[in-house]
């Protein structure tokens, strides 16, 4: 994760509550001139960044004390920076701007498009930002207090997937699945009234929906990116079709079913969005006796993105109170990026330093002489294929052995069940996100439509999974991110389709070797100079695509991606 994924939404709440001091509209300037921009500049850098920074700190902050005091001031701080950019005068002016046509040298016309966007998306009547905010927070708070009842028992979600994993009964499994599914029916119609807002907020703006209008002003062309997922379909679905055959018969075997028997729940997974444990790899037993912080370090020193002065800054190690996940916090996009885990010796937090240090790496190198406004990733999805592409290393037998994690034999031992687990996971993924995206999309262009039916036909149609037998439930409504973090899982995946680009990319053209599966990337400083000067250091100057292309060659494909986990060449 990029950034403190809860800790934003109940800022981004408070937030929208604090457009209600928005200032009164003021005649636009007249002057439309580059010189006139330039002083725009000068005065939004001048109040938004010494502001941004001590917001970034403060967040940082809260999230590792976890006290009231801390998320006060962190929230005080937030709701000062977005009252900037909700000033419907300022906002005239950036049209002005945008309207007048003279701004046309490329890094200024860059920053007038990016920072337009940024106050559009906050110029939405006080009332309804307000009757928006109400409504997430009612839902989060739903779903923070939410605990399923399974046989009378109450349980954590940690719980419920636990029995999903471990238990092979099957009326436990679907006593524990449709437990986790009850959610859904206490959010479900405040889900609803918050998608209607949001689209009316959408239209008031100018687009279609609200699912159009993330898109686009995240720089997505909505059609460009729906192509994508077609053909990221056609790729997978035969690979998939022949996998699920080989889960279906391992998990009827598992829990004393036929294959045609099986249902939902026997899939190890609420959504069946991570792949059941199918193949013999246990890789916690490698890291348990290692210091992890240590490869970490060693690793980004060995391929040139020396990451120690982050490690010094980061807060790496549980503490009372502190957030259990992990996310990495640009705080002034002047190299002072920092980590905030909660290690433990085992894959899953080796795996997890991995993409944090990625992600740090990526705001550490940037370009000090770009303008503050461009010195950020191009995408939040081109950081997260950075990070995945590190991530991926800590399950990756040639990695291991190359940091003496494992020994020669044990890698050559495991190197077919990793490779397998390693597509099977990506396949399952991969199928997934095809019915978030799908869904979501449908949903905002008609949320009247019978919604149960239309997720279960994406789930039958992607995941192959059955609909329980004259199921009428909101099972959509169960899945967090379709209130909370609307219409952005499909950056997951195309996080996922970049970071085999690159891996592509590097191996042939930086590294001139034929094999991809091999690459860890161990002691080679070249990887970190390609990534310094094509990849981070362009930072937002060029559009995600654009700076894709020049970096690899290629606009965005799914090419890759197919070629390491569906057809292995
Ligand atoms: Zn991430």
């Amino acid at each position: 994760m990029k950034m403190h994924g809860k800790l934003v939404f109940v800022l981004g709440a408070i937030i929208f509550l604090a457009v209600i001091v928005a200032a009164v509209a003021k005649k636009p300037a007249v002057d439309r001139s580059e010189k006139a921009f330039g002083h725009f500049l000068q005065e939004f850098e001048a109040k938004f960044v010494p502001l941004s920074k001590e917001v970034a700190l403060a967040a940082f902050q809260a999230s590792i004390s976890g006290q009231d005091e801390d998320f006060k001031r962190s929230a005080d701080l937030q709701i000062q920076l977005n009252k900037i950019t909700a000033d419907p005068a300022e906002f005239a002016r950036l049209k002005a701007f945008k309207k007048g046509g003279q701004v046309k040298e490329p890094l200024l016309k860059r920053q007038l498009d990016i920072i337009y966007d940024s106050y559009l998306e906050n110029q939405i009547p006080v009332a309804q930002m307000e009757a928006m905010v109400k409504l997430q927070a009612q839902i989060e708070q739903k779903f923070n207090t939410f605990r399923a009842r399974v046989d009378g028992t109450v349980m954590t979600d940690n719980g419920i997937e636990q029995i999903l994993r471990n238990a092979s009964d099957s009326r436990q499994l679907e006593a524990a699945w449709k437990a986790s599914k009850e959610i859904g029916r206490l959010v479900a119609a405040d889900i609803l009234r918050l998608v209607k807002l949001r689209n009316a907020a959408a239209k008031q703006l100018g687009f279609a929906d609200f699912w159009e209008m993330q898109f686009k002003l995240s720089e997505q062309d909505p059609q460009a990116i729906e192509s994508l997922f077609d053909e990221l379909d056609l790729l997978t679905r035969d690979g998939f079709v022949a996998l699920k055959k080989t889960i279906d018969a391992f998990l009827a075997a598992r829990c004393g079913v036929n294959a045609e028997q099986l249902m939902p729940w026997h899939y190890q997974n609420r959504y069946f969005q991570e792949a059941p444990v199918i193949y013999p790899v246990e890789l916690d037993v490698y890291y348990k006796d290692k210091d992890l912080v240590q490869l970490t370090s060693d690793y980004f020193k060995g391929i040139g993105l020396p990451i120690d002065d982050i490690i010094v800054r980061s807060d790496l190690f549980e503490k009372p109170g502190k957030y259990q996940h992990a996310f990495s916090s640009d705080i002034d996009r002047g190299g002072d990026a920092r980590v905030l885990c909660s290690v433990k010796p085992d894959s899953y937090w080796m795996n997890t330093l991995l993409h944090e240090f990625g992600h740090s790496a990526y705001s550490k190198f940037n370009d000090p002489r770009l303008p503050w406004t461009l010195r950020d990733a191009a995408h939040a999805f081109t950081t997260e294929a950075i990070a995945n592409l590190f991530g991926r290393f800590a399950a990756s037998p040639a990695w291991m052995r190359a940091m003496s994690v494992i020994g020669a034999d044990e890698a050559q031992r495991i190197a077919a069940p990793s490779r397998d687990a390693l597509r099977l996971q990506q396949m399952v993924f991969s199928r997934w996100s095809q019915v978030m995206f799908r869904f979501e999309k449908s949903m905002y262009e008609n949320p009247d439509q019978d919604l149960n039916r239309s997720w279960w036909e994406l789930v039958e149609k992607y995941q192959l999974l059955k609909m329980p037998v004259g199921r009428n439930e909101p099972d959509w409504a169960a899945k967090i991110h379709i209130a909370l973090y609307p219409c952005y899982y499909h950056n997951y995946l195309l996080g996922e389709l970049l970071a085999s680009q690159l891996l592509y990319h590097i191996a042939g053209a930086v590294l001139k070797s034929e094999n991809v599966e091999d690459q860890s990337f161990v002691g080679r400083p070249e990887v970190g100079r390609y990534l310094i000067e094509s990849v981070f250091k362009p930072g937002m100057r060029w559009p995600w695509n654009e700076m894709i292309e020049r970096a690899s060659g290629e606009k965005l494909t799914a090419k890759y991606y197919s070629r390491q986990f569906v057809s292995g060449e």
